[in-house]
């Protein structure tokens, strides 16, 4: 099923463009995996093929590997931005919700190590569970608090203070290289505590004072 885009339980007036991810932007997630930490944001994209709704239970492979969870803050986009401006990037960001970056990880392993793209471990069919939307009015994009628990275990426990690159700077950034229009969706990153889903997790994940999400592995 086709995912719809919303905004404070409306439709978004906009169809769900490219999902721009950013790799490592957490220090402690990137020594976690042993990868060096990045000297400016690494990008990849998902195609708007890879959303779900994170609201239902979701499926993952079973047949290639471990597929692991990332758990980040998205941000929808309301406005045009090229070559933006950090302020520009502030006005832009009409929404903000939570997403699962899953990956394929011993894909993603076999990738990295013959120096190949990573879209098969990242970009599949599903690989993106993304919330509704909440109107992004007045946050304060440098202490977003970000829980995850699986089976009733917290696993991630991160706030956006300790992103490498900040919300604004990061927008600035990716603008600089792709087109960000009404309708796409940027994942912030992931915090440390990132592992592997089996069939039937329950889960739990919240941005704390700002939306909250309790979901299932089919
Ligand atoms: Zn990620």
């Amino acid at each position: 099923m086709k995912y719809q885009l919303t905004l404070d339980n409306k439709p978004f007036p906009h169809t769900l463009g490219k999902i721009v991810c950013v790799g490592r932007n957490y220090a402690d997630h990137a020594r976690e995996l042993d990868n060096p930490v990045p000297a400016e944001p690494l990008l990849f994209m998902k195609p708007a093929t890879a959303a779900v709704a994170m609201e239902q239970p979701f499926a993952i492979p079973t047949d290639r590997g471990s597929c692991h969870f990332e758990t980040e803050m998205a941000l929808l986009i309301g406005e045009p931005l090229h070559r933006a401006s950090e302020m520009e990037a502030a006005k832009a960001i009409t929404g903000v919700g939570l997403a699962f970056d899953l990956t394929l990880r011993d894909v993603q392993s076999t990738l990295k190590q013959k120096g190949h793209p990573w879209e098969i471990a990242k970009a599949f069919d599903g690989s993106c569970p993304l919330s509704a939307f909440v109107t992004a009015r007045g946050i304060d994009w440098q202490n977003v608090q970000l829980h995850m628990s699986r089976n009733g275990d917290l696993q991630q426990d991160g706030n956006s203070s300790h992103m490498i690159t900040p919300v604004l700077p990061l927008l600035s950034y990716i603008s600089q290289h792709f087109s960000l229009l009404p309708g796409d969706v940027v994942l912030t990153g992931t915090p440390a505590g990132v592992g592997p889903l089996q069939s039937g997790d329950q889960i739990d994940a919240v941005l704390v004072g700002i939306l909250q999400v309790s979901t299932a592995v089919k």
